[in-house]
């Protein structure tokens, strides 16, 4: 079970499996959060609190690039606090905040109580994404210029896809000139119809409605062409069709050279 050291004295950890560039076990002395010691038997420090490490792995902080804190405004789902809490719970340090939430932190005024409220409720450290549109819609662009000034890590409208290929491509040429990553969610909500999961057996089994696979790999494909049109850096969330996974192969052995 992770252990969060709160207390500023001095600590130890007894017999840890330490993973890292290499696996063995240890001691570890800690002193003002920090790891000031790594050994075999290491002395016991006056005033010291030791933590049986026996059977625990100790590790370098996770990080998820990818979480839903829910707050503000679906807080009977999970909050800030609750949610890093579990994020604490499985070994992650940092972790990544989407941003469909209400409201969508789309300006520096709703954006920046938000950062304050992530770093106040969490013992971990939480980044934080803004949308890419406002309000998520598939229209206006946002001012990322002045949100990543603010303190937003990237952009991302995940939850829906942008619908709207100008909108799209205007925001990879803003991003692009700030360095900053679009991390998208690829749906094209016009060939949904409805369907609630990927069309196939399981849908079959389960006799639910389908969603076909170029619902994620058509947009997706565009995103591909205007992000390499536009140089930015592109990430897409959670793939889930083998069409999707053969477009991004395709595109990283060919971007780069289509740009030079
Ligand atoms: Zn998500």
């Amino acid at each position: 079970m992770p252990v969060i050291l709160e207390r500023s004295n001095p600590c130890s950890s007894k017999h840890a499996h330490i993973v890292s560039d290499t696996e063995y076990t240890a001691d570890i002395q800690i002193t003002d959060h920090i790891i000031s010691a790594i050994g075999q038997s290491l002395a016991p420090r006056d005033h010291e609190q030791v933590i049986d490490a026996t059977g625990a792995i100790v590790m370098p902080g996770l990080i998820d690039v990818h979480v839903h804190f829910r707050e503000p405004g679906f807080t009977a789902k999970e909050t800030i606090k609750t949610g890093a809490a579990a994020a604490a719970h499985g070994g992650f340090t940092t972790v990544v905040a989407m941003s469909n939430l209400k409201p969508v932190p789309d300006t520096v005024e709703t954006l920046k109580p938000l950062l304050k409220k992530n770093q106040a409720d969490a013992k971990i450290t939480v980044l934080q994404f803004a949308p890419i549109t406002h309000d998520l819609h598939s229209d206006q662009v946002v001012d990322m210029a002045a949100l990543q000034a603010a303190g937003a890590l990237g952009f991302s409208n995940d939850g829906v896809g942008v619908q709207d290929a100008d909108t799209m491509y205007q925001a990879m040429q803003q991003a692009a000139k700030l360095h900053a990553p679009i991390v998208a969610h690829i749906e094209d909500a016009s060939l949904m119809h409805g369907g609630v999961i990927n069309a196939g057996p399981v849908a079959k089994k389960l006799n639910l409605p389908g969603i076909i696979n170029q619902t994620e790999s058509s947009q997706l494909a565009r995103d591909l062409e205007l992000a390499a049109a536009t140089g930015v850096h592109y990430h897409a969330c959670h793939v889930s069709t083998r069409q999707s996974v053969d477009l991004i192969r395709e595109a990283k052995k060919t971007r780069g050279k289509r740009h030079r």
